[in-house]
């Protein structure tokens, strides 16, 4: 068998490539979706284009036929066996999913908006395709917005720019040329692709731009023969066909009379009815036997759901719900592997479970952390690799699961709560995954914060704006317990009222005189003066002032109102902020950054002072 493999695989025997879109949300995504899998009934393409699970496939015929004005003139010798298109566009959580190590996308349509250029999530996306070593187009859409644009529904790109007036085509020129210097920008060398030199498209990382309107269609026929051409010259070797399943699980589904399935991409070889295979769950690996290899009904107009087509094997590229026992664990962006007969269980059991296994094993370092939860082992390892290493600083991850937020996570993360000044942690990321309603109620109740988003970004955004306020609030629940360190010295010319309030003029003789601060005389037994209640400084109220300033303060004492300057104390006693243990605490964990290297040097001394150990 292993022998046949080999002999199969040639560049004459490809599969399909599998292709995702990407891009900034409004670009078109979702639109050029639409119009790459428009089934034209009249023209009888309906047959040519097949709806799978996640996926749509599309027959070589009808690519041909999709393309042909534009293939009249490239002449493209279609050897793929047709391609399939992702069905979900603009999501992260199918782009990082990976097959047996590799990734599970061969080509990615990366849109951008030609009057808005690169965004946020373009550049996300960009850095991702990068990272994973992806080759992929840019869709320079919504070229129709170009002022004066007529449209040529469908028509190649080249004879559309023919038909347009020659300020329209400047328009288009000198927005492309600009989404080509932001593109440079980051990176990425482009051009508009029939003016890519050989060089050019030879290189393994200069991308491709193609104009298109997602509305009318212009530009279509384009990235479709763009997309097969990239496929059969440059990622052969990658699509020869061979028997060793690659298969991932984009989907857990529970469906009425089937119970719990599995959407999966078979990405290469065969899976067939019967065949034992191993899953990857939370709980460790699943062994299953496939009772069923479904796929959607032909015809759109089909409203029964329940009504599938069963196969008896399924070959890749291909989009197939399996029904099986055991299911129910199985988490999304895992591969799955047969047990064939001279296979070790234990070994294929290690190996569907290792990229899990990994990822795990890498948390233990951070004891404490938010928790993780995100739809595919993929979009997780994304997450991950955004908050631990791409974030300055880190977040730290205690804890990561995949699927649907529950209340025992809710519970578990809530553990963080306990341990003083880290309660930002009893937070869960939830990364396009849904909140269980429990889960709501039971983190209202403990306090356990959940975030949702369906961009990595947003979920970063949420959180740190979160522990800005959390850090906000510990500010000022610590001010009234944190002394700023100071030495302050009476000036005797500057008395304004000798008591209740005392009011007088002072210099900061060394450290921070702050709004709040107790002042007392160490020489005096430590005698209580009162607590600053207003600082003024050249007729404006101050919050503080710092060492060298002259202020006139006035002084409360609620305990003692009859202390009086002049009396008790006058300015032969310097007068010290009041420090404890406690508001040394405080002042570290608080404002560590607002005190200076001079001010914490005070505080050794003052601590001194007062005795506190
Ligand atoms: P997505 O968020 O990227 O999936 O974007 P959509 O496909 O939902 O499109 C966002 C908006 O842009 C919608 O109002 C579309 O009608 C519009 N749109 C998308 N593509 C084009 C295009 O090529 N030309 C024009 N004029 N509008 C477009």
């Amino acid at each position: 068998r292993e022998a046949a493999n080999i002999a199969a695989r040639s560049r004459d025997n490809l599969r399909c490539p599998i292709i995702v879109i990407m891009g900034h949300v409004d670009t078109g995504k979702t639109k050029l979706l639409d119009n790459i899998r428009r089934t034209n009934v009249q023209e009888g393409e309906a047959g040519g284009i097949t709806q799978q699970i996640g996926a749509t496939y599309f027959e070589p015929s009808t690519l041909l036929n999709r393309c042909k004005k534009l293939n009249d003139t490239e002449k493209l010798d279609l050897t793929l066996p047709g391609i399939l298109v992702i069905d979900t566009p603009g999501h992260e959580s199918f782009t990082n999913l990976r097959s047996r190590g590799s990734n599970l996308c061969d080509l990615a349509i990366l849109v951008v908006d030609l009057m808005h250029g690169l965004e946020q999530q373009t550049i996300e996306s960009l850095k991702m395709l990068r990272s994973k070593g992806t080759p992929f187009v840019v869709a320079l859409n919504k070229v129709d917005r170009c002022y004066n644009w007529k449209a040529c529904a469908n028509d190649p790109i080249r004879s559309a720019l023919a038909e347009q007036e020659e300020g329209t085509v400047q328009e288009f020129r000198s927005r492309a040329e600009e989404a080509k210097v932001q593109l440079a920008e980051q990176g990425v060398n482009s051009n508009i692709y029939w003016e890519m030199g050989d060089d050019d498209w030879q290189s393994s990382d200069f991308v491709p731009l193609v104009p298109t309107s997602a509305i009318s269609g212009e530009g279509v026929q384009d990235i479709l023969l763009l997309l097969c051409r990239m496929a059969q010259e440059k990622l052969w070797r990658q699509l020869m066909w061979c028997g060793n399943l690659q298969c991932t699980v984009l989907e857990v589904k529970a469906i009425e009379g089937l119970g719990m399935t599995v959407d999966v991409i078979v990405v290469n070889g065969t899976i067939r009815e019967g065949d034992k295979v191993v899953l990857c769950s939370m709980d460790g690996p699943v062994v299953s036997e496939i009772r069923g290899l479904l796929t959607p009904p032909p015809s759109r107009e089909m409203r029964v759901k329940s009504e599938y087509i069963h196969h008896k094997e399924i070959k890749g590229a291909l989009g197939v719900k399996l029904i099986g026992n055991g299911l129910e664990k199985v988490m999304a962006g895992t591969p799955i592997m047969v047990v064939g007969p001279d296979d070790e269980e234990e070994d294929i059991k290690a190996e569907v479970m290792s990229d899990l296994t990994s990822l795990t094993d890498s948390l233990s370092v951070d004891k404490k952390g938010v928790m993780v939860q995100a739809s595919t082992l993929g979009a997780l390892e994304a997450l991950l690799q955004f908050l631990r290493v791409e974030t300055k600083p880190p977040i730290p991850v205690s804890s990561v699961g995949i699927g649907t937020v529950y209340k025992k996570d809710v519970t578990k993360i809530s553990i963080m709560k306990e341990k003083a000044g880290f309660e930002e942690y009893a937070t869960i990321l939830a990364f396009d995954v849904p909140v269980d309603k429990d889960a709501r109620a039971a983190a209202e109740e403990n306090g356990v914060k959940i975030f949702t988003a369906d961009i990595i970004y947003h979920l970063f955004d949420h959180f740190t704006r979160y522990v800005e306020e959390i850090s906000e609030k510990r500010k000022q629940d610590a001010a009234a317990v944190a002394v700023f360190p100071a030495i302050v010295k009476i000036l005797p010319q500057h008395i304004f009222n000798q008591k209740d309030p005392i009011i007088v003029g002072m210099e900061v003789f060394d450290g921070i005189l702050k709004v709040g601060t107790p002042l007392c005389v160490p020489a005096l037994g430590g005698l209580h003066i009162g607590n600053v209640v207003s600082i003024e400084m050249n007729g404006k109220e101050q919050q503080t002032a710092r060492k060298g300033a002259s202020v006139a303060v006035k002084i409360v004492n609620e305990s003692n109102p009859t202390i009086t300057y002049g009396r008790q104390f006058d300015s032969t006693n310097m007068l010290y902020s009041t420090l404890t243990r406690q508001s040394i605490d405080a002042l570290k964990a608080n404002f560590k950054d607002t005190l200076e290297k001079s001010d914490w040097k005070l505080v050794v001394k003052l601590k001194k002072v007062f005795n506190i150990i």
